[in-house]
């Protein structure tokens, strides 16, 4: 389970443009960033004020630079059931469409999902994922393979473990890969991921809170997706999941909560003093029928929003693109109000501030100190004409897409070179998991 080791040599890449990061419309023209030869970068500039001079190798890439993105949520491997069920209420397409594919999943048939998963990420820029799935370890094994950043997130279902000893078992294994591999792998991460409040009981949602705390480990869960769910906790539970999931102790640690699209004032309250964050999967909600999250009241509320993709069963795309349009689309859809989420804020959402939520401080900004994960933009397309100054940004968020991404490097590792990964084969990949889905079917 290893990445390439840094090269320990010194890259300057020079680019026409680099935004360097997400919260500012801010473009830095003429601009070099210089990475250090252990992966992250020492400085961000016009080449202008860094001084032409450079110890180490110089790469004239052009285009423009900008950090990779950042999927907050996602279940990848569901790759194999891609446009399984489509048209279903959330309960049917799980129970009729992917659960009795997912019963048949080998390992294997897992590491292949995510590889070749991993691998449309990273030809679309997105160079970092939070993975919420079982055999948690097999997911880091491959993701690291292309060369991502990933947090493997362990999936603890209730189907899995009928009797509290089951879910106890389950809680262990997933804490045993956190105690052995979390951080001691490079780009490798790991967290708990029990389903929800509506799948677990307040008590065991309680025992992963503890043993995540105890680490200082981050939960990732599902919160509030459908109406229907909100109405069967608040049923069965007399008080709603987040109040549920604050009375277990859970928000006393670091907690990221995919959709959220239900939660009330009273809910958006207890999650924003807990300093919480959710992942806000728009295009994921919207193919399901789910309904579209309040994403400026979370921001005022205090919460820290990414951006998930969830399953490319539900989506159906890896593309964090969509996602990014999609958010600002749909907070001014949603309130009628075309200031509700600008352009610059929804960049900071699948950047820096999903690496926040996922608990990463040195991901998903270009800035001294950071991991070079950047991508590179080819600036000679009609998306990115006429680019005016002041209006190229806009050009960035409102028309480019993933077939725009040419080049990526991830702790400076050049992993996407014009626009195909350098470190596996993607035929092999796409056959496999071919193969593998019709098996499953
Ligand atoms: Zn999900």
């Amino acid at each position: 389970m290893t990445t390439k080791p840094p090269s320990g040599e010194r890259t300057r890449l020079l680019a026409d443009a680099v935004v360097p990061a997400g919260g500012t419309a801010e473009i830095i023209y003429r601009a070099a960033i210089d990475i250090g030869g252990d992966g992250r970068i020492e400085a961000v500039g016009a080449v202008d004020d860094l001084g032409d001079t450079f110890d180490g190798t110089v790469r004239a890439v052009g285009g423009l630079l900008m950090p990779g993105l950042v999927n907050s949520h996602a279940h990848t491997p569901m790759i194999l059931m891609r446009s399984a069920g489509d048209g279903l209420s959330l309960q049917r397409w799980l129970t009729e469409a992917v659960w009795p594919r997912e019963a048949k999943l080998s390992p294997d048939d897992v590491w292949w999902g995510q590889t070749l998963g991993s691998i449309e990420m990273l030809r679309a820029g997105v160079t970092t994922t939070l993975e919420n799935y079982f055999h948690e370890e097999t997911i880091l094994d491959a993701a690291l393979t292309t060369g991502q950043r990933v947090m493997a997130a362990g999936g603890i279902l209730s189907a899995v473990a009928p009797e509290n000893a089951d879910f106890s078992r389950r809680v262990g294994e997933v804490a045993d890969v956190f105690d052995r591999l979390h951080q001691r792998v490079d780009r490798g991460y790991v967290a708990f991921s029990p389903h929800s409040a509506y799948d677990h009981s307040p008590e065991r949602l309680a025992e992963v809170a503890d043993a995540a705390r105890e680490r200082g480990a981050l939960v990732a869960i599902h919160l509030e997706e459908t109406q229907a769910e909100r109405e069967l906790v608040i049923g069965q539970h007399g008080r709603s999941a987040t109040q549920i999931l604050s009375d277990s102790g859970m928000l006393d640690g670091a907690v990221i909560a995919a959709h959220g699209v239900w939660l009330d004032e009273t809910d958006m309250a207890v999650l924003g003093n807990a300093r919480a964050a959710i992942a806000h999967c728009p295009q994921s909600n919207g193919k399901l029928g789910s309904g579209i999250a309040n994403v400026p009241a979370l921001l005022s509320a205090g919460l820290t929003v990414g951006l998930g993709t969830d399953g490319p069963a539900s989506n159906d795309s890896l593309s964090l693109w969509d996602e990014l349009r999609l958010a600002p689309l749909f907070a001014r859809a949603r309130t009628a109000n075309p200031e509700a989420l600008d352009a610059a804020t929804a960049l900071d959402l699948a950047t820096r501030q999903g690496a926040r939520a996922m608990g990463l401080d040195d991901v998903g900004e270009l800035r001294p100190g950071a991991w070079a994960d950047i991508i590179r933009l080819d600036l000679d397309q009609p998306a990115f004409t006429p680019g005016l100054p002041g209006e190229l940004f806009g050009h960035v968020i409102w028309a480019a897409s993933a077939e725009h991404v040419t080049d990526v490097w991830v702790a400076g590792e050049h992993v996407v070179a014009e626009g195909e990964v350098t470190t596996v084969d993607r035929h092999v990949a796409q056959q496999e998991v071919a193969e593998r889905a019709l098996r499953l079917l």
